[in-house]
């Protein structure tokens, strides 16, 4: 028999807080894509030019990509049924490993679930409470987490500041603790590249471990996209590589590269590694593809950077902030159009999709307070066609709106 009692909802704090955002103006729904993640697609069934996506050179729909993941499960099914240390590595995940151990010019690879998990993974795993992390204050979420996990002490420098790193360095100089220096390897707000020199420079002066995460520089920077190491010419130096397979890779994960006895360390204490089910085999076999498209296709990189390079001039001729002044200034494909307050910037993001135009808006907290912005990413499969068509309508929308003058 049904009683009834009176019971506030516990979780009505969430509807507070919810409220709050849509008051703000910061609120948002998920946009949903209802076809392929391309330069041109459809969003909530609206066809858009996408300036939003990680698929820097179009690898999502690579048709060399699509048959390796369809080969993989009809030979060895659609999941690898355990974590990579009890049954769940397959032969497919090794031969990724060693794919990328090669193309890094490492001597050894270890790839997880996904970016965010390598990061967390490794950086909780390589300190502990004694230690201690510099990090850099711009460093992805999944670095901040995996720094808090370790228990280790934090030091934070100013964005891309190699001096305030020294000081800090310098103060835990005679600390008997092990010491992180961290950095990503593009930033991925601002597009503007980790200062990778100084402070490789700095952790072998002070006795650190370096650490780079290249999640948006994999594909992206240097030879065939091999990373921010290849591009500053930094190899052997850099002890711990972190990339992602699930932007310019086109698919999903995330590795970490450096000694063999550094990855077997992952191997037996990086948590996700340990307690999270490993890859299916179509996301082995995909990724395996996509290092081969980059050797084989060198054209897509080249693509990518003219592209980017146009795009860039294109929007700044408008007269848009594309970052610079204030803000770091981008060196990747990664361009910002700031605009500053939060609820114009969802507004702004509204317009331009009513109009044909995929821009994500992005607030605070992601970006400082006062520096909203619209991240627009290239790619190597935009057609001139599709960014003179979204140039046109961020010109229209931005001068209905005040944006531009
Ligand atoms: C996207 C990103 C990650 C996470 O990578 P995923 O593979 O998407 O989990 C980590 N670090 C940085 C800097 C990123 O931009």
């Amino acid at each position: 028999m049904a009683t009834t009692t009176t019971r506030t909802n516990p979780l009505s704090y969430l509807t507070d807080q919810l409220n709050e955002l849509k008051q703000k103006g910061t609120y948002f729904k998920l946009r949903v894509l209802d076809d392929e993640q391309a330069p041109v697609c459809t969003f909530d069934g609206k066809k858009v030019i996408n300036l939003a996506s990680n698929n820097y050179l179009g690898l999502t729909t690579h048709p060399k990509l699509r048959e390796a993941a369809l080969e993989a499960t009809k030979k060895y099914g659609v999941g690898s049924g355990a974590v990579r240390t009890i049954a769940g590595t397959m032969k497919l995940h090794m031969e990724l490993e060693e794919k990328i151990a090669r193309f890094k010019n490492v001597e050894a690879c270890v790839v997880f679930q996904s970016g965010f998990t390598a990061n967390a993974g490794t950086v909780s795993a390589l300190l502990g409470k004694e230690d201690f992390i510099v990090s850099d204050e711009l460093n992805h979420a999944s670095i901040i987490d995996g720094a808090r996990l370790s228990r280790a002490k934090i030091k934070v420098f100013r964005h891309k500041d190699a001096a305030h790193a020294e000081e800090l360095l310098h103060e835990i100089k005679n600390e008997s603790g092990r010491k992180l220096v961290i950095t990503d390897g593009v930033f991925s707000m601002d597009g503007d590249i980790g200062a990778l020199p100084q402070l490789t420079e700095l952790a072998e002066k002070y006795g650190a471990i370096m650490m780079v995460d290249d999640a948006h520089a994999s594909g992206v920077l240097g030879r065939n996209g091999r990373g921010t190491v290849d591009h500053f010419k930094l190899h052997g130096r850099v002890d711990v590589q972190v990339g992602t397979l699930s932007k310019a890779i086109g698919a999903l994960g995330g590795y970490v590269c450096g000694t063999r006895d550094l990855i077997e360390f992952l191997y037996h204490r990086g948590r996700p590694f340990l307690f999270s089910t490993s890859h299916p085999p179509s996301v082995a076999a995909t990724c395996i593809a996509a290092f081969d498209v980059l050797e084989q296709e060198p054209e897509r990189i080249e693509q990518l950077w003219d592209n980017t390079r146009y795009w860039k001039k294109e929007l700044g001729a408008l007269g848009f902030n594309i970052g610079g002044v204030n803000t770091p200034a981008s060196e990747t494909p990664i361009t910002p159009i700031i605009v500053g307050d939060g609820r114009l910037i969802m507004d702004f993001s509204r317009e331009l999709f009513k109009e044909g135009v995929m821009g994500t808006g992005i607030a605070f907290p992601t970006v400082p307070e006062g520096k909203a912005r619209i991240r627009t990413i290239m790619t190597a499969t935009h057609t001139k066609d599709d960014l003179d068509q979204a140039l046109d309508v961020l010109k229209r929308v931005g001068k209905r709106m005040g944006i531009l003058g």
